[in-house]
């Protein structure tokens, strides 16, 4: 296998959307020549401005000087063909939705598309890198680097293993997380792994509390907050994280996993409905402007 750490200097950055776009934006600021595609040139547009105005919010803040922000902002291209994005990268990071025969479509695609060296990494949440990896003939070079939302202030990478990815491939992931300023960790593959294993198990077991009626939203994210000692609550979380990307996971989970982890009927209500969270504007909370704060509770259990 080709792939060093050293090696690493050109990323592309697969899918524009909440995760694509936060991947994009520590890839530059750690250095990466960074390519951003998505098959929406309007996603492309947006992602470029929500990062620009990230990392103006970090140079306000003294994390990074104004030079940096625009030395970073430069390395970014943004690209809506997938052979141009990829051609001679050293690093795929696919961040499209969490669909498994689109990802397997796409992965098929790379490759055939990128240079035979490059590392093939997946920002699934809950999906098997094995199963990933067997669209491809390079499976000792697909792994999962699975980061978190927002991607610029949280601090972890979980790195998942597929069965075939090989040991240059794990120090690399981990090389490129620490570069960008991350912690990892690095784990077997499961599904769910650690973090969305647990992450939908809360999140679902409060929707289940919306539904029964015990508490308005407010009341449940403010006791698991306040007595489980948790940065956010479920309900929030899952308006930050996206109520359909949340759906999906569980929905997956159900099928790998087992009865525990049955989507709870109001969550697939509210993805029906299109009250995805923030990014709609309307979730369990409705956000004053698109993505914008502060959550207002809606009236319609
Ligand atoms: P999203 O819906 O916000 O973004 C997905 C983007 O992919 C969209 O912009 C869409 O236009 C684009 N896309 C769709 N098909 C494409 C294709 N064929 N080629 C290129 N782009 C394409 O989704 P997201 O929340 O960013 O999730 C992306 C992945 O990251 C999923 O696998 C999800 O499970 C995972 N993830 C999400 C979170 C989260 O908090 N949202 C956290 C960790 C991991």
């Amino acid at each position: 296998m080709g792939s060093n750490i050293a090696s690493i200097a050109k990323i592309a950055v697969i899918g524009a959307g909440v995760m694509g776009r936060g991947i994009a934006h520590v890839a530059a600021l750690a250095g990466y020549e960074t390519r951003l595609q998505d098959i929406s040139e309007q996603v492309l547009e947006d992602a470029l401005k929500v990062i620009g105005k990230n990392m103006a919010k970090g140079v306000e803040l003294g994390k990074l000087s104004d030079k940096e922000k625009e030395e970073a902002l430069a390395r970014i291209s943004r690209h809506t063909e997938l052979a141009e994005a990829v051609k001679d990268v050293d690093l795929v990071i696919e961040a499209v939705p969490e669909i498994m025969e689109l990802k397997h479509n796409i992965f098929a695609q790379l490759d055939r598309l990128t240079p035979p060296h490059a590392i093939l990494a997946t920002n699934t949440s809950t999906m098997s890198p094995t199963e990933i990896a067997s669209a491809t003939k390079r499976p000792e070079q697909v792994i999962a680097m699975h980061f978190f939302n927002p991607v610029h202030k949280m601090k972890l990478l979980e790195i998942i293993k597929g069965l075939d990815t090989g040991e240059a491939t794990v120090q690399t992931a981990v090389e490129v997380g620490k570069k960008m300023g991350k912690e990892t960790v690095v784990i077997n593959e499961f599904p769910g792994f650690i973090t969305s294993r647990i992450s939908s198990l809360v999140g679902n077991e409060a929707f289940y509390m919306l539904q029964e009626g015990i508490a308005s939203p407010e009341e449940i994210d403010k006791a698991v907050k306040l007595g489980l000692n948790y940065p956010m609550g479920p309900l929030e979380l899952g308006d930050l994280v996206g109520l359909d990307v949340r759906l999906r996971n569980l929905e997956y989970l159900h099928a790998t996993l087992g009865e525990k982890f049955r989507p709870c009927p109001l969550l697939v209500k509210y993805v029906k409905a299109g009250r995805l969270g923030r990014k709609t504007g309307k979730g369990v909370y409705v956000y004053d402007s698109y993505g914008g704060e502060p959550p207002v509770q809606l009236d319609n259990i």
